[in-house]
């Protein structure tokens, strides 16, 4: 079946939620807009979120937590932060899979800017088994495990730390669309250990950082830790911030959104699109498009153009399996969604 595509951004019938109205303009254009001008609108309370910060972490060691991967978008976020003064413990995850050009950044800002670093390891053994856990339950989001982890990692270090703000590099003008049939959320851990044990049903998880919707909740409203996203309240030009950070840090590109992990780049750039008949790109240059970051010419070129590299990168799991594995719904593992019911009821009111 041909496929549909949007007239203004390279969004098409791949996605299940696509819709065009009669000027041929899809739904995902429409939210993007949306979201845009709501950031837009909250711009003027920037001076107050910072007042906020440095106000909860008076007569503690550091005013927020942030993870650090090396990125564009958290590297702009960590310089921003810096400059606003902020008092800044920051972590890296290593899960194995950071790309050279991500350590050399990591290793390239803390130094230059002298931050307190943590590197936070994760056991080797029993990631790689989640990780084929996922792969076996035939599921679309394989990266569920290292956003998790990443998640309960930033929260455990943040209360241990006394801090009350963890500042994230996740953005509006880069991140506006991504359909919901293309992902499942990180946080229900039932979920994971459901997966986990399908798999592995004599294994459990211990030794890596958890965290369950109760202990998320505690965090949030025990110890009144909270998330801020610093990209959505300043002026955030992706060609701009790397230029500036190219000159300033001697960063280095790695390539596309999210391509700073080896394993993320193979994922998006093969597992998907051949599995699933997914191009996460689509959505990430469209949200681009939408943020009048790039053409939809632009776009169509990057999309076109052929992908180099994105070697399977986990030497212990085989990929021509991997690619055989059956193909299943997420909705197949137990689900814990009682609390974004409440949220959404919540929201409607
Ligand atoms: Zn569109």
């Amino acid at each position: 079946m041909e496929r549909i595509q949007c007239k203004l951004c390279v969004m098409d019938s791949s996605a299940s939620e696509f819709k065009v109205d009669d000027d041929g303009v899809c739904n995902f254009c429409d939210q993007a807009q949306k979201s845009l001008d709501e950031i837009r609108s909250q711009r003027d309370n920037l001076t107050s979120m910072l007042e906020q910060i440095r106000k909860d972490g008076e007569g503690e060691e550091y005013d927020c937590l942030m993870g650090l991967s090396g990125g564009l978008d958290s590297s702009t976020t960590i310089d921003w932060a810096v400059k606003e003064g902020l008092r800044i413990l920051c972590f890296t995850l290593d899960n194995s899979y950071n790309t050279p050009e991500a350590d050399h950044n990591v290793k390239a800002l803390v130094s230059k800017l002298g931050l307190e670093h943590i590197t936070v390891t994760v056991d080797h053994d029993k990631y790689t088994k989640l990780q084929d856990a996922f792969f076996k339950a035939g599921v679309i989001n394989c990266e569920i495990p290292t956003d998790h982890i990443l998640m309960a990692v930033s929260l455990k270090l943040a209360k241990e730390n006394g801090i009350k703000w963890i500042l994230s590099g996740g953005n509006t003008i880069s991140e506006s669309i991504m359909p919901p049939s293309w992902g499942y959320n990180a946080r229900d851990l039932t979920h994971i250990k459901d997966v986990f044990n399908t798999a592995y049903p004599d294994e459990n998880l211990d030794d890596l950082p958890t965290c369950s919707i109760w202990m998320w909740n505690e965090y949030k409203h025990t110890y009144g830790i909270q998330t801020f996203y610093p990209l959505d309240y300043i002026e955030y030009n992706l060609e701009i911030a790397k230029a500036y950070l190219k000159d300033k840090y001697d960063w280095k590109d790695y390539g596309l959104k999210h391509e700073e992990s080896i394993f993320t780049g193979w994922f998006q750039n093969k597992y998907l699109p051949e599995k699933f008949g997914i191009d996460k790109r689509k959505a990430h240059l469209s949200s681009l498009i939408n943020a009048r970051q790039l053409t939809k010419g632009e776009a169509k070129a990057i999309l076109d153009s052929p992908k180099q590299g994105f070697e399977f990168p986990v030497v212990e799991l085989d990929e021509k399996e991997i690619m055989t594995y059956p193909k299943l719904p997420h909705t197949e593992y137990l689900m814990e969604t009682w609390y974004e019911d409440i949220a959404k009821i919540i929201k409607e009111k």
